[in-house]
């Protein structure tokens, strides 16, 4: 069995197959949290928690969403549902597409909301962080908080530093297009490591759809680049991601 911590089955581009794509993960053993984003994403990520048993919600807000009015009910929506989820995100920060500064500040102010919450419900938490992996870490150092970094983008000291605090490091389903992300992996060790697929995004063939089997073929390179059978990635990653979510 294997776990694709991060996917979005509930976007447009499953709408014409999605029962198929599921199905397919399903008959691959692979268990997927979907990450549902948003009013609609959360409605749409709890109806395939119920259809599909190999389905499980993470319910969040992209960081980049700065109506309140937005960000208030989705923490309606998590507080209503926490019995049906497994974590909260993804949350947290983005200054790829937020340049401003005080843009920035209020982006920290919401993603805390998102923290308050998970510890006020007893729920982990699934990050999204572009290009603010810095901040992002001392955050959650001073609060002492251990997270999933989804589709981490920093370097490998910084996956390095990241693991020492205590957080997993999502790996994509790109490991094998992505020199960073092959450094990455040599640098952490495998109690740190769980896999992702950011489904329908980051294919390991550009320019195609991704879908959650792909996940069997991140932890075939990362078994290549650790030197150690494929069995031994599978049982590592399954246990840390049941661990994380308490599966
Ligand atoms: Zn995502």
């Amino acid at each position: 069995m294997l776990i694709d911590v991060h996917a979005h089955l509930d976007f447009p581009q499953f709408d014409a197959d999605r029962d198929a794509v599921i199905e397919r993960a399903k008959q691959a053993g692979v268990a997927i949290i979907n990450s549902g984003l948003g009013t609609t994403g959360i409605q749409k990520t709890l109806a395939l928690t119920e259809k599909y048993d190999n389905i499980y919600a993470s319910l969040g807000i992209t960081p980049t969403e700065f109506s309140e009015k937005e960000i208030d009910t989705t923490i309606e929506l998590i507080r209503q549902n926490r019995d049906r989820i497994v974590a909260i995100g993804e949350v947290g920060l983005d200054y790829y597409w937020v340049k401003e500064e005080d843009k920035r500040k209020q982006e920290a102010i919401n993603f805390q909301r998102f923290i308050d919450l998970s510890q006020e419900l007893r729920l982990p938490l699934v990050i999204h962080s572009r290009d603010a992996e810095e901040d992002l870490l001392r955050i959650l150092k001073e609060q002492n908080i251990k997270v999933i970094m989804h589709c981490f983008g920093g370097d490998a000291p910084l996956a390095t530093k990241a693991a020492k605090d205590g957080h997993l490091i999502s790996i994509p389903a790109n490991l094998a297009n992505s020199k960073q992300k092959q450094a990455v992996v040599k640098a952490v060790p495998l109690e740190s490591i769980v896999l992702e697929t950011d489904a329908p995004y980051l294919s390991p063939v550009p320019k195609t759809r991704n879908e959650p089997i792909n996940i069997r073929q991140t932890a075939e390179k990362i078994a290549e680049i650790k030197g150690v059978k494929y069995d031994v990635i599978e049982a590592a990653t399954t246990q840390n991601a049941k661990k994380f979510f308490s599966l």
